[in-house]
């Protein structure tokens, strides 16, 4: 067998075209980070196009697009959930209590979470349940943070789970982000958004001039989905009163809700995170500005993408003050 010719300067053929394309996407790489830096602040140092994740390990990757107006099943099974949820706040049911029942009590009738209103101006009147017994806010957070530990109304993810992931922050945080649900390295450290998307959140973080410290970071679910599969709206459902409370604990000023599925669920849309993001909607007394997710920034990390979430993040920003 003959060798193939060689090029100019003696490699293979095979070899050197493996080089120039090698060469070539280091050069774009660098031009598109220079781009990214001189748009805006968000982040300056984000993680090279190759090092990023795919949606296997990053939650809210795939944010659906305004071309997807069809309603989506999840805006339909939220909508009869909350219908659902506001009959029984109407009915004046209690909060879900992860302390167990006396032995002699009668069989639940429902593994779902008794509801909490979860939308709407006005609950911001000392009435959430866990502020009535009396305790501070930590504890309050601290009791969800036990309840959410022993629940089980999602079987699958909870036997999946290795960690739940009940959100993090400041008890007195003005502002609070919420994202999809955990992903493979906040269910094994059982803290929302450490993984790339979560590194990637802290820069966005840094770029108003805040610290995750100042801040409550939490999921629409708080356990991490298979595959990291979008959560059913099922199971948003079961895991919706969780954040409620918190959100009525916390009471920030504004809530920013990180990529479609959050925003979708809060706003009980099946609008588009393209078409949503930007502006601001009344939600729980606070003001919800939804953006594009970290992962799916990682994702399409364009100048265009950054600039948008920086801006969200900028106005978002300047409803807190000083
Ligand atoms: N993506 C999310 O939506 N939440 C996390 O906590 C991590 C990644």
């Amino acid at each position: 067998m003959t060798d193939p010719p060689r090029t100019a300067n003696g490699t293979h053929p095979k070899q050197e075209l493996e080089r120039l394309a090698r060469n070539l996407r280091l050069r774009l790489e660098g031009e598109g980070r220079a781009g990214l830096a001189a748009v805006g602040r968000i982040p300056e140092t984000a993680p090279r196009a190759t090092e990023m994740a795919p949606r296997a390990t990053e939650p809210g990757a795939e944010d659906p697009g305004d071309a997807n107006l069809e309603p989506l099943p999840e805006a339909r099974a939220a909508e009869a959930a909350k219908r659902e949820l506001d009959a029984a706040v109407a009915a004046r049911a209690p909060a879900p209590s992860a302390e167990a029942p006396p032995a002699d009590a009668p069989p639940a009738r429902q593994e779902r979470a008794p509801a909490v209103h979860v939308k709407g101006p006005g609950l911001f009147d000392d009435s959430s349940p866990d502020l009535e017994a009396g305790v501070s806010k930590e504890e309050a957070l601290q009791r969800i943070v036990k309840e959410v530990a022993a629940c089980r109304r999602c079987p699958e993810l909870a036997a999946g789970r290795t960690n739940t992931v009940p959100g993090q922050g400041d008890p007195n945080a003005q502002l609070m982000f919420i994202g999809e649900g955990p992903g493979a390295d906040e269910d094994l450290q059982g803290v929302a958004f450490v993984g790339r998307a979560g590194q990637l959140l802290t820069k966005m973080v840094a770029a108003i001039e805040m610290t995750r410290d100042e801040v409550f970071i939490a999921n629409i679910v708080k356990c991490r989905p298979p595959s990291n599969r979008r959560p059913e709206p099922e199971e948003c459902a079961n895991c919706a009163p969780y954040l409620a409370r918190q959100i009525e604990i916390i009471r920030p000023k504004v809530i920013v809700a990180l990529g479609g599925t959050a925003a979708q669920y809060l706003l009980q849309t099946h609008d588009g995170i393209t078409r949503l993001r930007g502006r601001f909607y009344p939600y729980m007394g606070a003001k919800l500005m939804p953006t594009f997710h970290p992962a799916y920034v990682l994702r399409n990390y364009v100048p265009d993408t950054r600039k948008k979430v920086y801006n969200d993040l900028k106005m978002a920003r300047a409803e807190l003050g000083a």
